[in-house]
């Protein structure tokens, strides 16, 4: 792991940087690359933009780990809200995606899963979908058990799993069980070298090789194939080799984060494929910018540059 995303990703952790940056006018300007607004209705309004363009959405509140199980409560409260939004605007293929710790997996499991349980009836009511996010490894073993239980009674949820986690492979052959719908992602968390390959190009060639594993399942149906990446590179090696299987175009989609590589989500949307962006919104903003300028050290200067506008 570089130097830069070492120490960008400590940094995450601290509460007095916390504290400093979301006082910083120019941190917020910098922030607004990644995200449209802090509230939901500037993620909704951005939505509105991308329908022409034939591009999905998936909305995220941004925050973390809850100190009391009330906070869960509002947390679902809030996209409980969100899903009527959705409908009212009438948006198409816009989805919701949750943490499980701001639903309260640290504090009491069975009210979490109640509220994953309700989010997902809420979600297939209003012709949504709901995904999961997967948090740090220690997470991994709770997160999915949650999934194969909501899995079993509403189809339409989702699981984001790392590839550059050692047991993902593991991880996903028992999950075909249930007949998943996966988004791959690389994985953002700092973890030891015994958990999670240290080499990016390990965390690279397991996501290409997880990556065909998923299309020949999403070929037999069994599995529905989500490739969250912005490594175009690896999207056209994916896109040639789906069609090499034969995997059809609505059986895998290819989703990315709001502000990166915004001229290819619209062109892999022009071509026909099945696009959707992953819009953040909410207060709590610092630890999740910190491992997106992690994921980039260059966004550094981004932000340094935002000190000084034009
Ligand atoms: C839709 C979606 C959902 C996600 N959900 C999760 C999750 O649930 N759990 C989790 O651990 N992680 C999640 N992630 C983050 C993911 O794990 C990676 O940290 C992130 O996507 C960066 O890796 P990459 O796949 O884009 O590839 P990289 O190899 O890191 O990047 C490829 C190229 O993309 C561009 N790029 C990548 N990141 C940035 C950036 N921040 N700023 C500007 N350019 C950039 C650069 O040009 C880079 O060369 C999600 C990502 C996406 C797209």
């Amino acid at each position: 792991m570089g130097v830069g995303r070492t120490l960008l990703l400590a940094a995450s952790k601290s509460a007095f940087l916390n504290d400093q940056a979301t006082k910083r006018a120019f941190v917020r300007r910098a922030v607004r690359k990644f995200m449209p607004g802090e509230r939901a209705e500037d993620a909704l309004d951005a939505a509105q933009a991308f329908a022409p363009e034939n591009r999905g959405v998936i909305f995220t509140q941004l925050g973390e780990a809850l100190t009391q199980l009330s906070e869960a409560d509002a947390v679902r409260a809030h996209y409980m809200g969100l899903f009527d939004q959705i409908a009212a605007r009438g948006l198409r293929e816009a989805h919701v995606s949750v943490k499980p710790t701001q639903l309260g997996l640290d504090l009491d499991p069975a009210a979490c899963a109640a509220h994953h349980d309700a989010l997902a009836a809420k979600a297939a009511a209003t012709g949504s979908f709901l995904w999961i996010d997967m948090e740090d490894s220690s997470y991994v073993d709770r997160t999915l058990a949650l999934y194969t239980a909501l899995k079993a009674k509403y189809p339409l949820t989702g699981l984001a799993m790392q590839a550059y986690l050692r047991r993902t492979p593991a991880d996903l052959e028992a999950l075909f069980a249930v007949k998943p719908v996966v988004r791959l992602v690389k994985g953002a968390y700092a973890e030891p070298p015994e958990v999670a390959f240290p080499e990016k190009r390990d965390t690279d060639q397991a996501y290409y090789d997880i990556s065909v594993r998923m299309l020949e399942k999403a070929k037999t149906g069994e599995c529905t194939a989500i490739f969250g990446t912005h490594d175009i590179g690896l999207v056209d090696r994916l896109v040639v080799k789906a069609k090499e299987l034969g995997v059809a175009d609505g059986q895998y989609q290819i989703h990315m984060l709001y502000g990166i590589r915004d001229a290819e989500q619209r062109k892999y949307a022009r071509d026909g494929r099945h696009v959707k962006t992953l819009v953040s919104y909410g207060s709590s903003w610092y630890k999740w910018y910190m491992r997106r300028l992690a994921e980039r050290p260059a966004n550094v200067w981004f932000v340094v540059r935002s000190a000084f506008p034009a």
